[in-house]
């Protein structure tokens, strides 16, 4: 084929295709446009997940009639001074969005400008650019696009469910939201309202209610507040206690200049900073607002913008590095105990040493967490066969089949006054068991047994969980979930996506013994519990179930997640939780672990006890 010049048509679509990957690019472009025209009000209504019908109206400043046929040409723009390239103040200025849009689908804009008499109207019809036309509006500008990819019909088949996209609609209005809070937004998707965001004041008490808003109650309550300021570099915000956390980096809200990106090296920073404190394989969450000059920071790295790259990147990775740390040390008490976490570290890292290959390794945290394959203690080969330390997959030497022991042993009611002969015998027998007989418990959480070859400490809270999750997996296995119905069926309040989860979920949930409908757009009905869960908060479980249904996790299946929430939530609300238990009932939980495949493990993958043998004690007191 001889080389051709491309007409612009084709030009704006190959653009199109990188700068508006999803109905929620259109949004971002729009949304962005708005903010920088000034708007004090925006307000976005789709239909069909965007692709239908994508209308944002805004109060902004407007765009005259000479400017409007302009306005939809490749590479024309207000925002950027062609003396300097990088003095970038402007969430725009590639002058890109519109006409890509107008290449793939109907585009239609409508502005008044400040000051102007009347309001005119252009359309751009798949690349066909219409003549201006008097419109109808007040003041500042609404654009909207119809029949979104209509131009490139492949370009459709990508697209996700409406409601994935409605999600994504809403992500990026939050996200930009939340950076803008003297700006009030509202989102309507299809017939719902899916936020409203009131204009709140430009000051950081302005700022901390928009983020309440949009990262929730929870996270409010704990926020720990970030300030701070060093070679030109300023950081505000707010980070989540470490107890707080999630399965993924969705609720890690990053801004830069007031525009929100996914960086990598802020988010590698965050980990760092949250280090060992965070539970492995989960996220904390943070919105964090860094300020610099724009000619410090390059922001054209990609089209859509996602990516920044900064020129000083240690000076931006120490500064967030250090603030967080700062203000999680200072709330040290608050998240996690960290006292002595040194020494027990440097022990529990001697005693990886001696499990198998492979085995415990996972289970023993790093000190800093800044270089976990560094850190990580390296498996040697097994050197102390009498230490006995089970894999994670179960008991060694012939225990139990499955689930043998009754589940309710552990709720022995209380001490009895046995024959001290009797007691004694039975002892001496439960000291050759591999957990051994109960001596104590400490804290209200720790059971300290006795073993032929040693000792084990029992986290009881995090076994007892993992018990009642290997319990719920197997009654769920054999279609079996006691289940209780609620005298007064609850109302649970969600956001309207959750809901729809919830409820697609709802042959799912049952059974795992909770019955819910959808109750109106944002809430549903819960008509009956797990009867493990009766007495829990129901409020609480359905939220958490509907988190785990948003959350999309290669690693551990739906069906395990769920099941860790019902665990979780049972032995929250029970009885046993931080009580002080028997010697008979501390016997029976070990019994029961004993007899449970997969209890050496809890829910999140920390292990459920620590065996020290007898001759690594001995070691540690120089008696070896
Ligand atoms: P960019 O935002 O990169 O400049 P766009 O294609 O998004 O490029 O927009 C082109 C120009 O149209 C902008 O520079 C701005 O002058 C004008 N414009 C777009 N949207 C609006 C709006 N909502 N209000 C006022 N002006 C707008
Ligand atoms: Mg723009």
């Amino acid at each position: 084929m001889p080389i051709r010049q491309l007409t612009s048509e084709t030009i704006n679509r190959i653009a199109a295709g990188e700068v508006i990957e999803r109905p929620a690019s259109v949004v971002k472009e729009l949304v962005e446009n708005a903010i920088d025209a000034g708007a004090r009000d925006i307000e976005v209504v789709t239909a069909a997940g965007g692709v239908a019908l994508i209308r944002v109206t805004d109060d902004g400043c407007g765009i005259a009639r000479d400017e409007l046929p302009l306005a939809v040409e490749r590479h024309a723009t207000s925002k950027l001074s062609e003396e300097d390239l990088f003095d970038i103040r402007w969430l725009g200025f590639r002058g890109e969005a519109l006409p890509s849009i107008g290449a793939i689908a109907r585009l239609s804009i409508a502005s008044r400008a400040a000051g102007a008499e009347d309001a005119f109207e252009i359309v751009v019809d798949r690349g066909a650019k219409q003549a201006l036309k008097p419109a109808a509006i007040a003041r500042g500008t609404r654009i909207e696009v119809r029949e979104l990819f209509s131009a490139t019909p492949a370009r459709l088949k990508f697209l996700k469910s409406e409601r994935a996209e409605n999600m994504a609609i809403a992500d990026i209005v939050r996200r930009l939201a939340m950076a803008h809070p003297e700006i009030g937004f509202a989102l309507q998707t299809g017939e719902r309202t899916a936020l409203a965001l009131p204009r709140a004041d430009a000051t950081p008490a302005g700022l901390l209610k928009r983020i309440g808003r949009i990262m929730g109650p929870d996270f409010m309550a704990d926020a720990l507040e970030l300030s701070a300021e060093r070679d030109g570099i300023s950081l505000i915000g707010f980070a989540g206690l470490p107890t707080l956390h999630r399965p993924d980096a969705s609720l890690q809200h990053l801004f830069v200049n007031g525009r929100p990106v996914r960086d990598r090296l802020v988010l590698g920073a965050v980990r760092a900073a949250y280090g060992d404190l965070m539970v492995r394989g989960r996220q904390p969450l943070c919105a964090l607002f860094v300020t610099l000059d724009p000619r410090a920071v390059d922001v054209n790295v990609h089209p859509a913008k996602a990516e920044v790259r900064f020129r000083a990147p240690g000076d931006v990775r120490s500064l967030i590095v250090g603030a967080l740390r700062e203000a999680l040390a200072a709330a040290g008490h608050r998240a996690t105990v960290s006292g002595g976490r040194h020494a027990l570290d440097m022990l529990a890292r001697g005693i990886a040493q001696q499990a198998p290959e492979g085995d415990r390794q996972a289970d023993v945290p790093t000190r800093s967490g800044e270089d976990q394959a560094i850190e990580r203690p390296r498996p040697g080969t097994s050197s102390s066969p009498q230490a006995w330390a089970p894999r994670h997959s179960g008991l060694p030497r012939g225990f139990g089949e499955a689930m043998q022991a009754p589940f309710e042993t552990f709720d022995v009611p209380s001490a009895r006054a046995e024959p001290v002969a009797l007691e004694e015998a039975a002892d001496a027998g439960l000291l050759g068991r591999p957990l051994g007989a109960a001596r104590a418990q400490l804290h209200e959480t720790y059971i300290v047994a006795q073993t032929a070859e040693g000792m084990v400490v029992v986290d009881q809270h995090a076994a007892h969980e993992r018990l009642v999750y290997q319990r719920l997996k197997a009654m769920h296995q054999a279609g079996e979930v006691a289940r209780q119905g609620l005298l007064i069926p609850e109302v649970v309040s969600l956001d309207d996506d959750l809901a729809c989860l919830v409820e697609e979920a709802a042959g799912r949930l049952s059974s795992l013994g909770l019955v819910v409908e959808r109750f109106g757009s944002d809430a549903v009905l819960v008509r009956e519990v797990p009867a493990l869960i009766a007495r829990g908060d129901v409020k609480a479980l359905v939220r958490d179930i509907a988190d785990a249904l948003a959350t999309e996790d290669a690693e551990s299946p739906l069906e395990a997640r769920l099941l860790a929430v019902l665990s979780s939530m049972a032995c929250h609300g029970s009885v046993r939780a931080g009580r002080r238990l028997t010697v008979e009932e501390m016997n029976a939980l070990l019994r029961q672990m004993e007899a449970t495949p997969g209890s050496g493990q809890c829910n999140h993958g920390r292990p459920t006890y620590v065996a020290l043998a007898l001759a690594d004690i001995e070691r540690l007191f120089g008696r070896r």
